[in-house]
């Protein structure tokens, strides 16, 4: 007897969509076929009418990330909770690697840290520098099962930023030892300028927000991360890629050969600069800032044709409170504005699915075939996780989310469970939402309400393969 059989949804799978039966057992897809071939299981689940997906690897989340002693709101068991609710099966998150620490030691106390997902996870091993002793711990990271890296090109002051030169040093091991840094792309020297220029001539507006780090900024980085990876040989992954310019950059590296894999978030596809206008446009900055319409469009073509091929949430949760306490405060309570001051991210791994359904497939700019590989099956294949995630095949972990494509749900704090008082997609109401998660089969949202458990989530040893 099967534990768990999902009848008559379609499946969806990077290459076509077929209606079948899956039977799930012991926490593997064990069996795929036409409908109503397996008799008896101890769940049966119709999913008539309804698409049924690989679970979500999302491969970009901060979730309780200090920066200068502030933190973001979620734990991991609270962050893996809103991932279920957004069909996330997996999240990649970040060691907290500081100057003068070992970052094995910091991958380990983060590991620790995330044993409290609900959901399965990996870890990113930041480098914020790469002195010989770092170096040498590189091939323990890897062999750790932590084969993929976070470099920053940006934020100096806060102490995050990595040289050039160490930037090097990490890729030549990287290389060496079969793994994979991923970058930051922001020029540091371009976005300290231009908010200085800002701040000195009194501009500190929401408005000046996206002026603090243009389009440039982005493009420079993005050409010399390419000219690096090209000259050291080493593979590259790019973090949330928000701009037209530096997606032709990744486009021409890609045809010279050079090994360059780039991602974008989601609200870089549905949202633009333009909300810097309004009263609480500070609740949207986040770095890279919500670039034009344009550039949206842009990176929307780039999905579809295979230029930008994953899409991850860079979710990072703030109360507006948390946000707003280093701003001054005017008499009758409002905030005085000076974007310098805002603490900077969004969230995005509960409601990714929903806008990438609604603003991608609905209006035409991908499949739902191409929504599984850019949210699981290259997640799963880029970050080592195949073929054990990624893909509804047999002898794979019975990871899915079911999705209603009729159903519509209103974005708001109340339909949304990060619990920060508002989102930035107030009143955007997507049609496609996910009504169940399965993660190893067990259900971990249905109908609205999370089954998982605390601390059910798995550590995944990951390998890249070449
Ligand atoms: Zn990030």
């Amino acid at each position: 007897m099967f534990d768990l059989i999902i009848r008559r949804g379609t499946v969806v799978s990077a290459d076509s969509s077929y209606l079948a039966d899956i039977a799930i057992k012991d926490s593997k897809i064990v069996a795929i076929s036409e409908t109503g071939i397996f008799d008896s299981a101890k769940r049966v689940i119709d999913a008539a009418g309804k698409y049924v997906l690989p679970g979500i690897i999302d491969p970009h989340c901060h979730i309780h990330a200090g920066v200068n002693g502030i933190y973001d709101t979620l734990d991991f068991y609270t962050a893996s909770r809103c991932a279920a609710f957004g069909g996330v099966t997996t999240l990649l998150d970040f060691s907290e690697s500081k100057k003068g620490k070992s970052v094995l030691e910091a991958i380990k106390e983060r590991r620790e840290e995330m044993k409290a997902c609900a959901v399965d996870y990996g870890i990113h091993a930041k480098f914020v520098e790469a002195n010989d002793k770092i170096i040498d711990e590189i091939k323990d990271i890897v062999a750790y099962g932590c084969p993929t890296f976070k470099l920053f090109m940006t934020y100096r002051k806060s102490g995050v930023m990595i040289e050039d030169d160490d930037i090097l040093k990490v890729m030549a091991e990287a290389r060496a030892q079969g793994a994979m840094p991923g970058f930051h792309c922001e020029s540091n020297a371009l976005v300290e300028y231009c908010t200085e220029k800002l701040f000195q001539e009194g501009n500190r507006a929401w408005s000046a927000f996206p002026l603090s780090r243009p389009n440039i900024c982005e493009l420079e980085a993005v050409n010399r991360i390419i000219a690096y990876a090209k000259f050291m040989d080493c593979p590259i992954y790019i973090f949330h890629l928000s701009t037209g310019e530096a997606m032709d950059a990744v486009y021409n590296a890609q045809k010279a050969g050079i090994k360059v894999t780039a991602e974008t978030c989601p609200h870089y596809l549905t949202l633009t600069d333009e909300v810097y206008q309004t009263a609480d446009g500070h609740l949207n900055m986040m770095s890279p800032p919500l670039r034009s319409e344009k550039d949206l469009n842009k990176l929307w073509e780039g999905l579809a044709d295979g230029t930008l091929t994953i899409i991850g949430s860079d979710n990072c949760t703030f109360t507006r409170e948390i946000k707003e306490q280093n701003l001054e405060v005017n008499e009758d309570g409002s905030v005085k504005p000076d974007f310098t001051k805002v603490i900077s991210g969004s969230c995005g791994v509960e409601e990714r699915l929903a806008l990438l359904i609604s603003e991608g497939i609905n209006k035409g700019r991908i499949t739902w075939n191409q929504l599984v590989k850019m949210t699981s099956l290259n997640p799963a294949k880029t970050f080592g996780l195949y073929p054990q995630k990624g893909a509804i095949q047999v002898g794979f972990d019975a990871d899915m989310v079911i999705v209603d494509p009729e159903k519509e749900v209103t974005l708001s704090d109340e339909t949304l469970h990060y619990g920060i008082g508002y989102t930035i997609y107030q009143g955007i109401t997507p049609k496609g939402w996910p009504v169940m998660t399965i993660r190893r089969g067990d259900i971990l949202v249905e109908d609205g309400k999370f089954l998982g458990e605390k601390g059910s989530g798995q550590f995944l040893h990951r390998k890249l393969t070449k």
